[in-house]
């Protein structure tokens, strides 16, 4: 049976629509249709993993000292160590490259923080993160300026095609994938929800889940919520070089928030831009024409190699392209059920979902399977309403 089509305007049903076929939705199908849940998933545009999916810099790290995101990431990457397994595609590469995440800084005053990163991660059970001093970053990773005082590392830490894990979780599930297909609205009856409207006709079901990424403040409104989710722009650039290292791991400068690694052909490398404001969601986020200029000189501040980079750089060997974050007030994800309307659970507020979707997914079909209690969910959306503080704060988040 096909399973990525463009549906008929047949009415329909299933037990559970989500809406919304980036990485997170799809990850979240996957686990319902694993529970044997009879599942559609409704995707807008004519293809998964085309929005924000595809602008990102598909990197994944466990080092987070925030208490609910370290063992959801943690796990995560365990499952994407085995993810021909866990998916049942025998031999399915997803690009798995376990290059580490160095987080470097050339500012003293910032040691003490590393230093309390690590121990939190480890206290969160990611025990293999290490501080380094300069000279050791330097003696492992030769191409940091020697102005570089401490870092943090992880060797699992890395990254992998966003692509080949989003169609290995859709080929690897039991699940419907309707494609050119827009939830246009969401019925409620007395009982909660009972069905999405789309432009090819209406699917009944008594679970929604909203996965839309930076719609999905749009989806919310179709229930009479107004969800705590702020979309802000984020660009990422492609220089083609023979200059970039091309073992080296994934590097983000915490002075001045710029990031790159190696990719085949030469480097991604980007930006958190901390003035970047809050917009509407978009369709198309364009970058800007002087991203790349602006990005490069960021990151040649620690390692240098980049000036030679730039120097040699014709406009064809650069390719911008931008997304959009999604922030919550405690910039942690909106995971599990809402109360005010029986069946509609979220899936959303990420500004990095690629690497907790495995997790995130499989915690949103545990809540709706009764699998997971929500009080034990702290990621639930009520918890603004609770009171309850996450606490944390990761580096590079832009907040
Ligand atoms: C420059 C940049 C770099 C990033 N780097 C990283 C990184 O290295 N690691 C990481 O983990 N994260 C990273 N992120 C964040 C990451 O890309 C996102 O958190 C993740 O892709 C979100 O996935 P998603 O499935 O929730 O959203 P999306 O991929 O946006 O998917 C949502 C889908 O919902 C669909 N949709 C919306 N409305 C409707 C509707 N009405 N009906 C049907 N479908 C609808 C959209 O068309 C879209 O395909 C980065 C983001 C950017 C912009």
């Amino acid at each position: 049976m096909r399973k990525i089509f463009i549906p008929d305007t047949r009415n329909r049903t299933a037990d559970a629509v989500v809406i919304g076929g980036g990485i997170v939705g799809t990850a979240t199908a996957f686990w319902l249709s694993k529970a044997g849940l009879d599942t559609i998933l409704v995707e807008a545009r004519d293809g998964l993993s085309t929005l924000t999916t595809a602008a990102s810099a598909e990197c994944f790290r466990a080092q987070f000292t925030e208490p609910e995101l370290a063992p959801l990431a943690k796990e995560s990457i365990a499952f994407f160590e085995n993810f021909a397994e866990n998916v049942g595609l025998p031999g399915w590469d997803i690009g798995l490259h376990q290059q580490g995440y160095l987080f470097i800084t050339d500012d003293e005053a910032m040691l003490p923080d590393l230093a309390a990163a690590v121990a939190q991660h480890h206290k969160l059970g990611v025990t293999d993160s290490e501080v380094l001093s300069g000279a050791e970053v330097r003696s492992r990773f030769p191409f940091v300026s020697p102005a570089v005082v401490g870092a943090t590392f992880r060797q699992r830490d890395g990254w992998l095609s966003c692509h080949e894990v989003t169609q290995g979780f859709a080929k690897g599930s039991r699940a419907r994938f309707f494609v050119s297909t827009r939830a246009t609205g969401i019925d409620i009856d007395a009982k909660g929800v009972c069905g999405v409207e789309t432009n090819r006709g209406k699917i009944a079901a008594r679970v929604v889940v909203n996965a839309a990424g930076p719609f999905a403040g749009v989806i919310g409104r179709m229930v009479g919520l107004e969800l705590p989710l702020e979309p802000v722009r984020r660009q990422k650039v492609f220089v083609a070089s023979s200059k970039v290292p091309p073992e080296a791991p994934f590097t983000v400068d915490l002075v001045n928030d710029s990031y790159w690694r190696p990719e085949t052909g030469g480097a991604l490398m980007g930006w958190v831009d901390l003035d970047e404001p809050v917009t509407a969601p978009m369709e198309n986020p364009a970058g800007d024409w002087d991203f790349p200029a602006i990005c490069l000189d960021k990151v040649c501040r620690l390692t240098p190699f980049f000036e030679q980079v730039a120097e040699n750089l014709k406009q064809k060997d650069i390719h911008v392209s931008a997304g959009q974050y999604v922030y919550t007030p405690d910039n942690q994800p909106l995971i599990g059920p809402v109360d005010e309307v029986p069946g509609f659970y979220l899936n959303c507020g990420y500004w990095f979902g690629v690497m907790v979707s495995p997790m995130a997914g499989k915690r949103t079909a545990d809540l709706i399977t009764g699998k997971m209690n929500n009080q034990d969910n702290l990621l639930r959306p009520s918890r603004y309403q609770e009171g309850i503080d996450l606490g944390g704060g990761s580096f590079l988040s832009g907040r």
